[in-house]
């Protein structure tokens, strides 16, 4: 497969995701209608499915317009505010793009309809991929807008932790550098979380994009994949999981980021 990121709005991702064998394409979150339309031709590719991973408007906001511009797409989702929807899917529904599978996994919190989409290529030994949406970033998650910290724990660890670990991680919004300063004043003697802010810090300078990430990487530093770990609960003072994700998500909504 093959993933061609998008950048839209300030710091929104979209991607377009290709099988390559034959040239069909999904895409994920056209919050930018035009600009899609526009990287489809020039990838000389078949858009015929929209991927939508929750209701916000710079997600689902561009639905009504592409399908518009492009005649027949099928738009895929798992809420009814989602605008233009043809298929509302729910937890392990399936459908295909070209040759590659992709699997729904419901991930209520952020919202309560939000999805995520595992991809995989049945026909080759490829990584899988999935697209987090506002529920897992780089090194953070979404905030609880209508949901709760045990929905958040089920999501992180329960659904989208127990993916293969080398499933690569494309989420909804470039907040790399940022997430990663909460995380070091979370756990500050965790070297992972130092050299990817240093990475990060770099690949930002340079204006380049930080995703995508590998499951196995975010548990390494990112501080919600974290909460089993003595280090994060003793920040947070607790000792369970799931009141651990309840506090520090809390403290990191009112985090005056440092500026360096
Ligand atoms: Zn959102």
């Amino acid at each position: 497969m093959k993933v061609e990121l998008v950048p839209a709005l300030t710091d929104n991702y979209m991607y377009l995701l290709i099988d390559p064998d034959t040239r069909e394409a999904a895409v994920v979150d056209p919050a930018q209608p035009q600009k899609v339309v526009d990287v489809a031709k020039k990838q000389g590719v078949k858009l015929t499915t929209v991927l939508t991973t929750h209701h916000h408007w710079d997600h689902a906001g561009g639905n009504e317009k592409l399908v518009k511009l492009v005649p027949g797409l099928k738009v895929y989702g798992g809420d009814d505010r989602i605008g233009a929807l043809t298929t509302k899917v729910t937890h392990l529904s399936t459908l295909q793009v070209g040759s590659l599978s992709i699997k729904c996994l419901s991930t209520p919190c952020h919202t309560s309809g939000h999805i995520c989409y595992f991809v995989t290529n049945p026909g080759s030994s490829e990584p899988a991929a999935v697209f987090t949406g506002d529920t897992l970033f780089v090194a953070g998650c979404g905030k609880f807008y209508e949901g709760t910290a045990d929905e958040m724990y089920r999501a992180l660890l329960e659904v989208l932790g127990r993916l293969p670990p080398d499933t690569r991680v494309y989420c909804g919004h470039e907040y790399t550098v940022n997430n990663l300063k909460f995380a070091r004043h979370v756990e500050p003697h965790n070297p992972a979380i130092h050299e990817k802010l240093a990475w990060a810090k770099e690949k930002h300078r340079c204006g380049e994009p930080t995703v995508p990430s590998t499951i196995a990487e975010e548990f390494t530093y990112n501080p919600f994949m974290r909460v089993r770990e003595k280090s994060v609960q003793e920040h947070a003072g607790e000792s369970d999981p799931v009141t651990t994700m309840r506090a520090i998500r809390k403290e990191k909504d009112q985090f005056k980021l440092p500026r360096d």
